[in-house]
């Protein structure tokens, strides 16, 4: 990952309360020499002081050392983080790149039947959808619209003008089979504000980590969503630990709703698998996307292994564990790491592009975002992909060179 050219990562030197629940947690399931600190693309000069580009051998903008305030998750109010705009955009646009901001691609079409000599590309605004489409014409495309972006586009044009797509496109959609709980502390100490939104990582087992996460102090929107965390998969049950767990600890599910400041005092486990399990996404005539299960188990809002985990820290923080409403009610998990749709493949039978993220049966076309990847990696995804994007461009010739 350090090898990366453009993103600047460290690892960051704080070491904070959420980074001593994780030691503790690996201390108490004897994990401890699996605990480490992350690394990041953040600047860890003087907090609050602004220097010259330390990034990009002066290349790069200004940036400003960090001041710990927890706030990543959010976008950075600091200059400190290295967010598209501060790399790849920054230097791209160095380079004579034309950013047009705040677009939406909704068309892509090959000038002949392979986009040999090039493709025309249909945007609008995103701010006046019914506004005037502008088209301009290019030799190349790349698509990094996301997974869901770039399947919402892709599955639309496989049926018109990308119509020699793979027929896998939509294929092998997966997640972290993520678990997300919040453990709110009743101590009035308690500050798990301080310090980067994720500052370490705990290897539960091979296929198993646990990060916790941080929000600003009074970020506490969340906890408008937050219902009590129980232990089953079916409706009934569900609803039956909720009634009881309101019941039973009124008093802790009160003080955890009202709490003085939710995030400086709520502890946000993420945990995540990378056991496997694959959707099937499509393109339904009313728009959008629409999924169903194509190999594995269905993820599930419930894991006994993050919820034993998540008691283990109640106990540490003496505090409550709370997990979405749409969990506790509906039975949906949640995911901030949705992958794959357009995976790598041998030919154009196995994947939607080849090991250099080269979209089959269609020249100069590469897709580089969270689609390309095909299998569960187990942890978060943005250094896979962007790593992945930059090998995929280090094929690229060079526009001097000679064919
Ligand atoms: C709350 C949250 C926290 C996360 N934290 C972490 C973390 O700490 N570490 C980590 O590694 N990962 C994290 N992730 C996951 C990570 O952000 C994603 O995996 C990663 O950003 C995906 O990269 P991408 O390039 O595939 O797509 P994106 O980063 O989603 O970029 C796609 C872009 O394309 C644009 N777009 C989509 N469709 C079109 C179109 N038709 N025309 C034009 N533009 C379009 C979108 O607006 C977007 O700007 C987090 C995700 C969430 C939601
Ligand atoms: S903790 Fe995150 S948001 Fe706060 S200054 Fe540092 S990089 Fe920026």
């Amino acid at each position: 990952m350090r090898q990366l050219k453009n993103v600047g990562a460290n690892t960051h030197p704080y070491t904070g309360k959420s980074e001593k629940i994780m030691m503790e947690l690996g201390r108490q399931t004897d994990r401890e020499d699996h605990f480490l600190k992350t690394d990041v693309a953040v600047y860890f000069g003087k907090p609050g002081e602004e220097v010259s580009d330390p990034c990009f051998d002066g290349k790069g903008p200004s940036r400003t050392g960090c001041v710990l305030c927890g706030g990543c998750m959010l976008g950075c109010r600091y200059n400190s983080k290295n967010t598209l705009d501060k790399n790849y955009l920054f230097l791209a646009q160095g380079l004579g790149a034309e950013i047009i901001a705040e677009q939406e691609v909704t068309d892509v079409k090959p000038l002949d039947q392979e986009g040999k000599n090039g493709y025309e590309i249909t945007y609008k605004s995103t701010f006046s959808p019914f506004g005037k489409k502008t088209k301009v014409k290019a030799k190349a495309v790349v698509f990094a619209g996301g997974v869901l972006g770039t399947m919402s586009l892709l599955l639309k044009l496989k049926n018109n003008s990308l119509n020699r797509l793979s027929s896998t496109l939509g294929l092998g959609v997966r997640t972290n089979s993520e678990s997300l709980i919040g453990v709110t502390s009743f101590d009035k100490k308690a500050n798990f504000s301080e310090g980067i939104a994720i500052g370490s990582i705990l290897e539960i087992d091979e296929n198993r980590h646990l990060e916790p996460v941080k929000y600003p102090e009074g970020s506490g929107f969340w906890r408008l969503f937050m219902a009590p965390m129980v232990s089953s998969n079916h409706a009934v049950g569900r609803l039956a630990g909720m009634v009881v767990d309101l019941i039973t600890h009124p008093v802790k599910n009160l003080k955890a709703l009202f709490i003085d400041d939710w995030s400086k005092r709520t502890q946000i486990l993420l945990y995540m698998e990378s056991i496997d399990s694959t959707l099937r996404f499509a393109s339904p005539f009313w728009g959008g996307l629409s999924s169903k299960m194509e190999k594995g188990k269905a993820p599930s809002a419930y894991n006994p292994i993050a919820q034993e985990l998540a008691k283990t820290t109640e106990a540490i923080v003496n505090g409550k564990a709370m997990v979405l409403n749409t969990e506790t009610l509906l039975g949906i998990p949640t995911t901030a790491h949705i992958l794959g749709g357009a995976c790598m493949g041998k030919n154009e039978s196995e994947g939607v592009i080849d090991d250099k993220n080269r979209v089959f049966n269609y020249k100069n076309m590469w897709i580089c975002d969270g689609s390309m990847i095909s299998a569960n990696i187990g942890v978060n995804p943005s250094l896979t992909i962007t790593a992945l994007s930059e090998r995929a461009m280090s094929f690229v010739p060079d526009k001097n060179s000679k064919p």
